[in-house]
């Protein structure tokens, strides 16, 4: 069996890709557990080696492999060839951590013993990926998975599983052994419950929504998998009244709009002070209003497609009950007319008078619709941003230093942009709290949850 990947701005057919069957995906299982035993023997410089030529191999491969993901995904291509970097950054960065996983002594209660403690590769690892970042979600678990010396089976969103296979082949390719990392393809629920049940599976690390990862951990429980989750998000932005507003303006543009909205991190409500809320929504709207809206592969697209007909009918949705509600549509659409099914555009939008009863200010919406609501103090504000189950990222305008603490110390969000719209960094730990997820991705933490500790007492010395 196969499934067909298309191209969400123009609907056109990219590519068929082979559904594996449950003997296949068993054996791939099987094959990177037995592989197990060698890679972990691999040691860490030479680990280390091969993600370096894994990493310089995606990068000369980055125009052919930028194409294919803005083919499957729609970003714009400068987009893509900047996730390309981004995914890469991630190899980089844990071809050195590779080198860097120190164990400890401890001094003992007795000079009869001697107390070390060790870290091993916890085995073999599996990963589910999300359509809208298809390089990046994918090497930021692959490279601490193997730079540990685990074991790695990816499995990507059906929507864009091409990027993915194209950096498994390119890993094979450099000498990365197949036993070490492979791609399975099929459908989430079919191919997640393979891994959760497989008892040769020792972590499973998702990003996706966070109604998948619930099903995930909970299918975890039985055999103690490991889990690593990266969930949803309704990131607050802030806007205090000391606030330089060209540069909240210019950092709401990247950080709401980019791929087109669908970020976890995307900013997802706007919280502005009462006393700049005009200046602040008439600058914006001007920037908005020069966002030019398209296929990914003409340079001058700043906004793709949305991923599918689910996605479009979901922002749709919030848009026509945030209207029936009240708001007014600053800029953008203002109905369904104006939108066009066939190749799922939503035109970027700002909603004002926004209000805690429409659904936008409690959903996710995954795509370039930004509402704005206004505080009156930072304990209202604070109050707003923290109204959610997510807790994934935040950000705030200020040059205010006793603003800026406030907030940063009540904001219950896992990642925090002060003055920052682009906090995500290979070199930082990037995941969130309450039901946005559990464990850290990047940084120096993003390596730790592929290690065991192991504890040694050696006695009667
Ligand atoms: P999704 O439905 O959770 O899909 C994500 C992945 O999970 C896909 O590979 C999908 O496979 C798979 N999947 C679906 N149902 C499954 C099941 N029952 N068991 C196991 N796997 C299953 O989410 P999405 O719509 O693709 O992505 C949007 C969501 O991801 C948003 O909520 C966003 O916030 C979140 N996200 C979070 C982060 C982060 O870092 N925290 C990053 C990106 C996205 P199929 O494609 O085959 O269905």
């Amino acid at each position: 069996m196969t499934f067909e990947v298309n191209n969400p701005a123009t609907g056109e057919f990219i590519e068929k890709v082979k559904t594996n069957t449950e003997e296949e995906i068993k054996q791939a299982i099987k094959n990177c557990y037995e592989g197990f035993k060698t890679w972990s023997e691999v040691n860490a410089h030479d680990r280390s080696n091969y993600l370096s030529k894994w990493s310089d191999k995606i990068q000369e491969n980055k125009e052919a492999i930028a194409e294919v993901m803005t083919k499957e995904n729609g970003k714009p291509l400068r987009e893509s060839l900047g996730e390309v970097d981004y995914a890469t950054s991630y190899i980089d960065w844990y071809a050195e951590e590779a080198k860097r996983i120190y164990g400890r002594t401890i001094p003992a209660n007795t000079t009869a013993k001697r107390i070390v403690v060790s870290h091993q590769p916890i085995g073999l690892v599996a990963a589910i990926t999300p359509w809208n970042f298809p390089a990046a979600m994918m090497t930021r678990k692959a490279a601490p998975a193997l730079a540990a010396g685990c074991t790695f089976i990816v499995k990507p969103a059906s929507e864009t599983p091409l990027t993915t296979i194209k950096l498994v082949e390119l890993a094979h390719e450099v000498g990365i052994p197949k036993d070490a990392i492979q791609c399975v393809n099929g459908s989430g629920s079919y191919v997640g419950d393979l891994f959760t049940n497989s008892k040769y599976i020792r972590k499973i690390t998702f990003t996706g929504s966070t109604e998948v990862g619930k099903i995930l951990m909970k299918n975890s429980v039985d055999s103690i998998k490991h889990v690593t989750m990266e969930l949803g998000g309704h990131a607050p932005l802030i806007i205090a009244e000391d606030a330089d507003l060209d540069l909240a303006v210019q950092q709401t543009i990247q950080t709401k709009f980019r791929n087109a909205g669908q970020t976890c991190v995307c900013a997802n409500r706007l919280i502005v002070h009462e006393n700049i809320l005009e200046e602040y929504s008439e600058k914006l709207k001007k920037e908005v209003e020069k966002l030019i809206v398209g296929n990914g592969l003409d340079d001058a697209t700043d906004i793709g497609p949305v991923i599918n007909q689910k996605s479009y009918d979901k922002i749709v949705d919030q848009l026509n009950d945030a209207v029936a509600k009240g708001a007014e549509v600053l800029v953008g659409n203002k109905n369904e007319a104006n939108l066009d099914k066939e190749s799922f555009f939503i035109y970027p939008t700002v909603l004002k008078n926004v209000n805690d009863k429409m659904d936008i200010m409690h959903e996710e919406t995954f795509g370039p619709v930004a509402p704005i609501t206004s505080f009156k103090n930072l304990e209202e504000a604070i109050e707003i941003a923290n109204d959610t189950p997510y807790g994934l990222a935040a950000y705030f305008f200020t040059n205010d230093y006793r603003t800026g603490t406030y907030l940063h110390d009540y904001l219950e969000y896992g990642v925090i942009g002060w003055n920052d719209g682009g906090p995500s960094a290979a070199h930082a730990p990037f995941g969130g709290m309450k039901e946005s997820g559990l464990g850290r991705e990047g940084g120096i933490e993003g390596i730790e949850p592929y290690l065991e500790t192991k504890y040694l007492s050696i006695g009667n010395l």
